[in-house]
């Protein structure tokens, strides 16, 4: 199954939309030209459509197997992992001094984008060994960060994010798995884990197990937690393996899509861990690595809707069936695939440039900014990239239904991203109950007023009038919101989910809007302004509906008791 990665696209993005040339000035970047941006870019899309892609299907359908206590992926798929490791890709956007290539993120976001595009699955391992540096980088001891990262950074060892257990998903402060000092300074980690990517495999000799757990005696609840490292193989003094740590897979989980990512029960029997930065800070310390997937995640989100596209626009051009006056045509010819593809690209376009503006920020030192953005990117890209991969099954027909052209994996694929690294519901939450309620919201007057600033080069067109209003809608909802949650919280969350999608709605239209103003007047440009028009016209109208949507009045959500609202 090809895939192609939307090269143009990108480059367009980061030269002409999002200013790389003012990240790569940058005294960190100072090592990275434009040109090399550009030329990672290629060879990126390189990767992913020549190395990645080829393994997706098959490893869709062989699944990895868990044998003998241990995982193996699917046939190619280390082959693949070893060649994207050979092209230094793991350490991309990672500190020189580890051997990382300290690109900015933004080069990282494009990697990561096609990677996701070409197989989910696969990207799915470099991703937790990059979140897994991340966390020792800013809490290990210099001499585990001695060890670990260079490991990690060049793809030989991978990582994991060990959080989630059978009674605590979304609620982590319900996390029983223990932590028992050693005489040696070492942890003793028992308890079980659930739907551990990754939680073991063969591609690696050693894996970083990055888990929350609560030390004998600390508080319950979320501030109880601690992190630690945990190996999967013990290491001497020398740095050489020792025995296996007792941490094992004791399942892989039968599921939707993403055949061939692990996803592990795991059981800890003891096993030797490291504790990470302070003890019971756990959390905010995991928010480190929590941060640098949500973004990944909106990635993955939107590289799924980026190959649906690129399907569905080959098959429209290449089907052939009649039109109402009965000539047989492409069916990219007929109203209601236009309109279908049209909607797709302005979805995934719009996603796409939300999520490299946030990469831009961070590459630019504006966290707080970044840190708005994320739930947002994360929730927006993954409701995008299910919606788009089921549009592309729509424009394939029967033959999107059935397994030959890849639609219905991406569909299945995209179902967990609106799901993992805290589902959709708790990133909505999340803006508005602490980045809007808990800053007064500070951060959200400053990017309305950015977007401000953006309208007045388009005043008058239909994309800038189109974001001048749903930028005021925006303002309007976010204030009664605040006010309703200023009496009662659940009054204020009651809205959230629709408000998030009102926000992202707002924003990528933002995006449209400053993609339109930068396109040339060329065939490229033209194309560009046509799908910031279709966005402004099929896209923005849906601010209104989630504006009313965002204000049902709360008390409805619980006029009828638990039980009613649950009754069938
Ligand atoms: C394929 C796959 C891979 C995964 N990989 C990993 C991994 O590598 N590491 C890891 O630690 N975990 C991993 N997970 C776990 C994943 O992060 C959790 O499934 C997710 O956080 C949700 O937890 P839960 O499944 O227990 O759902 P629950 O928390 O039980 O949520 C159920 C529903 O209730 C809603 N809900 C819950 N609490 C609230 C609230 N306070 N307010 C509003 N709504 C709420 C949720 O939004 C959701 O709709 C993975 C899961 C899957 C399926």
């Amino acid at each position: 199954m090809t895939y192609r990665p939307p090269i143009d696209d990108i480059l367009f993005l980061l030269r002409e939309v999002i200013g790389a040339d003012s990240i790569l000035a940058r005294p960190e970047f100072a090592h990275v030209d434009p040109e090399s941006l550009e030329a990672a870019v290629r060879q990126a899309g390189r990767v992913a459509s020549d190395i990645v892609a080829p393994m997706n299907a098959p490893a869709d359908r062989i699944g990895a197997t868990l044998e003998n206590g241990v995982v193996r992926l699917p046939p190619g798929f280390v082959e693949a992992y070893e060649a994207f490791c050979d092209g230094g890709w793991p350490g991309l956007a990672l500190p020189e001094e580890y051997g990382g290539q300290a690109m900015p993120e933004i080069a990282q976001a494009a990697l990561s984008e096609m990677s996701n595009g070409a197989s989910l699955a696969f990207s799915m391992l470099p991703v937790c060994g990059r979140a897994a540096v991340r966390v020792l980088l800013a809490h290990a001891e210099p001499d585990t960060q001695a060890l670990w990262v260079p490991k990690l950074a060049s793809g030989e060892w991978s990582g994991t994010i060990v959080m989630t257990e059978p009674h605590a998903g979304s609620d982590i402060g319900q996390a029983r798995t223990k932590a028992v000092p050693q005489a040696d300074g070492s942890y003793a980690l028992t308890g079980t884990k659930i739907f551990i990517s990754f939680g073991d495999h063969d591609a690696t000799p050693q894996n970083a197990h990055i888990v929350l757990a609560r030390i004998e005696g600390a508080p319950e609840g979320v501030r109880g937690l601690s992190l630690f490292l945990v190996p999967r193989v013990t290491m001497e003094a020398d740095g050489t393996f020792g025995p296996r740590n007792a941490i094992a897979a004791s399942r892989i989980e039968e599921k939707m899509g993403i055949h061939g990512s692990p996803t592990c029960e795991m059981r800890l029997d003891g096993a030797t861990g490291y504790l990470l930065g302070e003890p019971e800070r756990g959390i905010q310390n995991m928010f480190t690595m929590i941060n640098t997937m949500r973004l990944e995640v909106a990635l993955e989100g939107v590289g799924i809707a980026g190959a649906a596209l690129d399907k569905a626009a080959r098959y429209a051009s290449e089907r052939v069936q009649g039109g109402s006056g009965g000539a047989a045509t492409a069916i990219v010819e007929h109203a209601d695939i236009r309109r279908t593809l049209l909607r797709m690209k302005a979805l995934t376009g719009g996603a796409r440039a939300l999520c490299y503006e946030t990469a831009a920020l961070l590459d630019r030192g504006r966290s707080e900014e970044a840190g708005f953005l994320l739930p947002i990117c994360k929730a927006v890209a993954s409701e995008i990239a299910v919606e788009v991969a089921s549009l592309a099954i729509q424009v394939h027909g029967g033959h999107g239904y059935i397994s030959e052209h890849g639609v219905e994996q991406l569909m299945r694929d995209a179902r967990i991203t609106p799901i993992y690294e805290g589902t959709n519901g708790i990133q909505a939450v999340d803006l508005l109950l602490r980045k809007i309620g808990r800053d007064d919201a500070r951060t959200l007057s400053l990017l309305c007023e950015r977007v401000e600033g953006d309208l007045e080069p388009a005043a008058g067109g239909e994309i800038g009038d189109a974001v001048a209003a749903g930028l005021g809608e925006w303002r309007r909802v976010s204030s009664l919101l605040l006010e309703r949650m200023a009496a009662d919280v659940n009054q204020g969350l009651s809205g959230a989910t629709p408000y998030l999608r009102l926000a992202g709605t707002v924003l990528m239209g933002w995006m449209w809007l400053r993609m339109a103003v930068a396109a040339k007047d060329d065939e490229y440009g033209d194309e560009i302004r046509t799908v910031a028009r279709f966005y402004a016209a099929d896209i923005m109208p849906e601010v209104d509906t989630l504006a009313r949507r965002a204000l049902v009045p709360g008390e409805l959500l619980y006029t009828l008791d638990s039980e009613r609202v649950a009754r069938v």
